[in-house]
C-alpha cells in the first residue's frame, strides 16, 4: 500500500510517498515558502539528492498540487496516476482527550481537531489546511490523521494532572498531554523488536533528544508519563525551549522585564534551553565545538541536559517500579555519544551499564549500546516518524499488515 505522509506547517509542506509494508520511500521533499515569494519544492527521488523545483505556491492546495505534479511527473515522478496513492496519512499535533488513537479523517474529526486549535495554535490550524488541501486535490482518497499526542493518552489521571484548581483542567483542559507520541511508539516498539521480548511484557524509558526533546515512561505498550506537559515546552531543557522553570519565574520576569505575555512566551520558546545558557547556540554539534574551545557556558549547557536526561531517568524508573531498557533517539540521541554517556552516567546501582567502546561507535543505526551483561539495555533506534505515520494510515484503511 502506498501512502502518502504530510506533515503540513504554516508556511511548508513536508511530504514522504512510501510503501507501508516494505517502508521503502519512493520520494520525500518539502514544500517551503508557501505564501510568499520564490516558494519552492525540493524533491528527492529513492533517496536521490534533492532538487529544486521553482513553482509558485500561494497556498497551501497548490501546495499540495504541486507535490502531487512532482509525483506524477515524467521527468521526477514515482507513479504515473495519482490513482496509485492509496491513501494519504496527516501528522496532526494536538489531538486533546478526544484522540487516543489514530483516525479517518470525516467532518465529525474534523471539527474535533478545529476544536483543539486552542491547545496547538501554532500547529493544529496548518495541519488542518494541509488536511482539507488534499481532500479537495484528492476527492476520494481516504485521509488519515495521526496524533503527537494521542500515544500519551494512556496516562493516568495522578500523571496529566496539574495541582491547579480543578475546575480549570474541566474548563480549559489544562492537563499534561505530551508529545512525540509517534516517535515514542514506534522507537519503544523497534526496542522490544530488537531486544526479541514482548511489546507488553517491558518497561521502557524512551529519550527523544533532538531540537524538541522529551523523555516518555513506557510500561507494559502503554505510556504512564511523559516529560513535555500541557505544550511542548515542558521537560528537560532544548535547543531553545527552557523545560521546567519554577513557574513563578514567569510573573517575576513579567514584572522585572516589563514583559507582556507574549514577550514571555518567546522568551522561554525562543531565546532559551542550551542556546539561552549558552549564547552560542541551539545545535549541539556548535556547543562541543564551543566547549572544546573552553566556552564555559556552553559547558554548563550540556552539562545541564545530560543532568537533567539522568534525573528522568531515575524519576521514571522509580514510576514504574523498574525498567527493562532505555532508549535514545532523534537528532541528539542517534548522534551524540557524549550525551549518551552523561545521560547514563552513576546509573550503574540501577542496572544500566553503558558499553563506552559499543556506545562510541554508534551513530544514526538501531544498535543495543549497553554491555552484554547490563540488566538494563540501552539502546540507540533512529525515529521514523514518517514510517510510523504510513502504517497506522494502512492500519486504519484495513491494509493486511
Ligand atoms: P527536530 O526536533 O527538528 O526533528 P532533530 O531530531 O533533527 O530535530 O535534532 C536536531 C538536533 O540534533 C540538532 O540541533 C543537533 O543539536 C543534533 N544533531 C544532529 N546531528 C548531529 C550530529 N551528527 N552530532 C551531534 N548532534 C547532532
Amino acid at each position: 500500500m502506498n501512502v502518502l505522509v504530510i506533515n503540513a506547517g504554516s508556511s511548508s509542506l513536508k511530504y514522504q510517498f512510501l510503501n507501508a509494508l516494505s517502508g521503502d520511500v519512493l520520494a520525500r521533499g518539502n514544500a517551503e515558502r508557501i505564501g510568499l515569494k520564490d516558494s519552492l519544492i525540493k524533491h528527492s527521488l529513492n533517496g536521490a539528492p534533492a532538487i529544486k523545483i521553482p513553482v509558485d505556491m500561494p497556498n497551501h492546495k497548490v501546495a499540495v498540487q504541486a507535490v502531487l505534479s512532482a509525483l506524477t511527473s515524467e521527468k521526477h515522478g514515482v507513479i504515473k496516476d495519482m490513482d496509485e496513492i492509496d491513501a494519504v496519512g496527516h501528522r496532526v499535533v494536538h489531538g486533546g482527550e478526544k484522540f487516543a488513537s489514530s483516525v479517518l479523517i470525516t467532518p465529525e474529526v474534523k471539527r474535533a481537531i478545529r476544536s483543539c486549535f486552542e491547545l496547538a495554535p501554532l500547529h493544529n490550524p496548518p495541519n488542518m489546511t494541509g488536511i482539507e488541501a488534499c481532500e479537495e486535490a484528492m476527492p476520494g482518497v481516504p485521509q488519515v490523521a495521526v496524533f503527537d499526542t494521542a500515544f500519551h493518552q494512556t496516562m493516568p489521571s495522578k500523571a496529566y494532572i496539574y495541582a491547579l484548581p480543578y475546575e480549570l483542567y474541566e474548563k480549559h483542559g489544562i492537563r499534561r498531554y505530551g508529545f512525540h507520541g509517534t516517535s515514542h511508539a514506534y522507537v519503544s516498539q523497534r526496542a522490544a523488536a530488537l531486544l526479541e521480548k514482548p511489546y507488553d511484557k517491558l518497561k521502557i524509558i524512551s529519550c527523544h533528544l533532538g531540537n524538541g526533546s522529551s523523555i516518555a515512561a513506557i510500561r507494559y505498550g502503554r505510556c504512564v508519563d511523559t516529560s513535555m506537559g500541557f505544550t511542548p515546552l515542558a521537560g528537560i531543557c532544548m535547543g531553545t525551549r527552557c523545560g521546567d522553570i519554577d513557574p513563578a519565574i514567569v510573573t517575576f520576569l513579567m514584572e522585572k522585564e516589563k514583559l507582556d505575555p507574549h514577550g514571555v512566551d518567546n522568551l522561554m520558546n525562543k531565546d532559551s534551553g542550551v542556546f539561552g545558557i549558552s549564547g552560542v547556540s541551539s545545535d549541539f554539534r556548535d556547543l562541543y565545538t564551543a566547549a572544546g574551545e573552553g566556552n564555559k557556558r556552553a559547558s554548563l549547557a550540556l552539562d545541564l541536559f545530560k543532568y537533567q536526561c539522568r534525573k528522568y531517568i531515575g524519576a521514571y524508573a522509580a514510576a514504574m517500579g523498574g525498567v527493562d531498557a532505555v532508549v535514545f533517539t532523534a537528532g541528539i540521541g542517534e548522534n551524540t555519544v557524549d550525551i549518551r554517556q552523561g545521560a547514563c552516567e552513576g546509573l550503574d546501582y540501577m542496572g544500566i551499564q553503558l558499553d563506552p567502546y559499543k556506545n562510541t561507535a554508534v551513530k544514526s543505526r538501531e544498535a543495543v549500546v549497553s554491555t552484554d551483561e547490563s540488566p538494563v539495555k540501552v539502546l540507540v533506534i533512529p525515529t521514523n516518524e514518517e514510517l510510523a505515520i504510513a502504517r497506522e494510515t494502512a492500519q486504519i484503511c484495513g491494509a493486511q499488515m
